[in-house]
């Protein structure tokens, strides 16, 4: 099988929302009258972003959904998107797996694969997404990190910290019963972008970001693109946002310190952050449940810029809970 027999075999599918996609030299597509684009990339190397021995479904899921994470994190509608991929050789079983995570969460989302590039090379998925933000007289609706404010409220969807536990343990840096190392690890390899609650936040929402790389972290990106502060009481965080409970920390021999790193800097939660003013509370909660994604609220935005953190008896800590980054 060579690379156009691969393309038309596992990812050319007839046309839907696209004007004209795969098969030309561009793909064309029609943005809804009267709103902008939302455009995002996300690639994932192997041995940096996975595990050699990843399994393709869960993959193809995981590729397409830390994109479309972003465009969640904008309210963006999803339109379409673009794979390039090396491969170091084609197996069909694993395309065809590959293939079925992908296109089940692209069907979910109405989100069509418009075109690509195939290479040979060692393993690497590169997908952009298109989507699209009303913008009703030129004045675009989409959700940025630069729109908070003193005196906002600041939210988090879902729970946070699974995903790096599953990590910890299958970097047999620690050792979860098998329950528990399941769901965690369903969690790091198939998160589910907050579309929904995203789009729902258009109009209600200062400023927004998806966790990708640990609350501590992103919060701070925020903060600064707003050029605002908060304060944060780490303890009741770890209360609010944790998955897991105690008694799953302690069978799972994970110390109280350990616990707190997962969830302020453990990264890959794809869950949504975002701020809102204290008179949205309502219709934030009502949007929340409307989108079946609770949301909880960490603590305020303040003036004084930079994030400042608390311990559980209420006095400063240093901040050790940096978040990942390549190259550091
Ligand atoms: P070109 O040489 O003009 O860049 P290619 O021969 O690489 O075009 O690709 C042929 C067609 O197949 C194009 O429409 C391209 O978008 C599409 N395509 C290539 N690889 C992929 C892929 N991995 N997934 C989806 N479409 C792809
Ligand atoms: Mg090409």
């Amino acid at each position: 099988m060579g690379e156009f027999d691969l393309i038309e075999r596992f990812f050319k599918r007839a046309a839907r929302r696209a004007v004209l996609g795969i098969g030309d030299d561009c793909a064309l597509m029609q943005a809804p009258a009267g709103s902008h684009m939302a455009i995002s990339t996300d690639m994932l190397v192997q041995g940096r972003h996975f595990f050699a021995d990843v399994e393709p479904r869960t993959l193809g899921h995981k590729a397409l959904a830390v994109n479309l994470s972003d465009l969640a994190a904008c309210g963006a509608e999803p339109m379409g998107f673009t794979l390039a991929l090396a491969l170091p050789h084609i197996e069909e079983r694993w395309l065809a797996a590959f293939a079925e995570g992908l296109f089940t969460l692209a069907d979910s989302h109405g989100c069509e694969l418009i075109g690509g590039d195939t290479t040979r090379g060692p393993l690497n998925i590169c997908i952009t997404v298109f989507g699209s933000v009303p913008a009703p007289a030129g004045q675009s609706q989409a959700l940025l990190r630069s729109g908070a404010h003193p005196g906002d409220d600041i939210y988090v969807s879902g729970q946070l910290g699974d995903a790096r536990l599953a990590l910890e343990a299958m970097q047999g840096k620690l050792s979860l019963p098998p329950a528990l190392l399941q769901a965690t690890r369903q969690r790091l390899e198939e998160p589910s972008p907050r579309i929904a609650l995203g789009m729902a936040l258009r109009g209600l929402a200062s400023a927004a970001m998806d966790l990708s790389d640990g609350l501590v972290g992103d919060l701070g990106h925020l903060l600064k693109a707003s050029q605002v502060g908060a304060t944060l009481n780490t303890e009741a965080v770890l209360e609010r946002l944790c998955a897991r409970t105690h008694s799953d920390w302690a069978g799972a021999g994970v110390s109280h310190t350990q616990a707190l790193h997962c969830v302020l800097s453990g990264g890959d939660d794809y869950e949504l952050l975002f701020t809102a003013p204290p008179t949205a509370r309502s219709a934030i909660l009502a949007a929340a449940q409307r989108c079946a994604t609770p949301v909880s609220c960490i603590g305020q935005i303040e003036s004084q810029p930079g994030l400042r953190l608390l311990d559980a008896a209420g006095a400063p800590m240093p901040n050790h809970f940096a978040s990942f980054e390549h190259f550091a």
